[in-house]
């Protein structure tokens, strides 16, 4: 019986993968991964198969329940088999449902933290999310709900959060600044969109909430999130996007 690794690509740079994972992926002889992991990470798995299983949210992927059992039934035929996602695994990436999956047909299995994307935008902005005296309650969130799942309360958690990261976000611009001035947010609380941290395609747009839709038709087509709160008042000048990342050499040597 095999045993099979959950692990968190990181948000785009492939050098922003942890040590842990980079040995994993080495050993990997299967890999299965979302869309967004970048090539140079999954070269690292030089003796894997590797296979693109989503996704893109709005855009065909593999369904969830396919891919628990690929999962489980590939741990079954080899020893090392590897779920990378985007991030870190278990924000936002349905890692939960694999999981149970895995321990339902008594396999073996480890998480592998990554950076997930708030972190990273943080990171690329110079602005801590959370700030002494001012910001103490962070909350991630998203306002996308699968198809037939119940709507959650996710403008709650931003309406009483001090600094809000809000995942999934890009296409549903109108909605969320619509929903949280009508729910009290001032119209000009400080926001950003952060589109593809980390990599050279890195895009920074700033304003106010009430800008949000029209900030959100200058974006690409990258992943992006929203963040919001005073913390971003005092985002400083944009630094330059990172260069094309390479991976350490001592990384690709076996
Ligand atoms: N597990 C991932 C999140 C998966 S949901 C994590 O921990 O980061 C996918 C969403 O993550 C995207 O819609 C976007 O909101 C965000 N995201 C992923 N990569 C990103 C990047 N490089 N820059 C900005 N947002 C990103």
């Amino acid at each position: 019986m095999g045993k099979v690794y959950l692990i968190g690509a990181g948000p785009g740079a492939p050098d922003l993968l942890t040590l842990r994972a980079a040995e994993i992926l080495k050993r990997a002889e299967l890999v299965f991964h979302d869309a967004l992991v970048h090539p140079q990470t999954l070269a690292l798995a030089t003796r894997a198969r590797t296979i693109l299983v989503g996704k893109r949210s709005g855009r065909h992927s593999t369904a969830q329940s396919f891919i628990n059992k690929r999962l489980v039934d590939s741990a079954r035929k080899h020893g090392v088999v590897v779920r990378l996602k985007g991030g870190d695994p278990m924000l936002f990436g349905r890692a939960q449902e694999e999981i149970d999956a895995l321990r339902g047909a008594g396999i073996d299995f480890e998480i592998v933290p990554g950076v997930t994307a708030a972190t990273a935008a943080s990171a690329e902005l110079g602005v801590s999310l959370t700030r002494r005296g001012l910001a103490r309650h962070v909350a991630f969130v998203t306002p996308r709900a699968g198809r037939g799942e119940r709507e959650n309360d996710w403008a709650a958690s931003v309406l009483a959060a001090d600094t809000a990261v809000i995942y999934m976000g890009a296409g549903l611009a109108e909605r969320i600044s619509a929903e949280l001035i009508g729910r009290g947010k001032g119209r000009a609380t400080p926001l950003v969109v952060v589109e593809s941290a980390t990599l050279p395609e890195r895009r920074i747009l700033r304003g106010t909430l009430a800008d949000l839709p029209a900030l959100a038709l200058q974006a690409g087509g990258g992943p992006a999130v929203v963040l919001l709160g005073e913390v971003l008042r005092a985002s400083p000048a944009n630094r330059k996007a990172a260069s094309i990342a390479k991976i350490p050499v001592y990384l690709k040597q076996a």
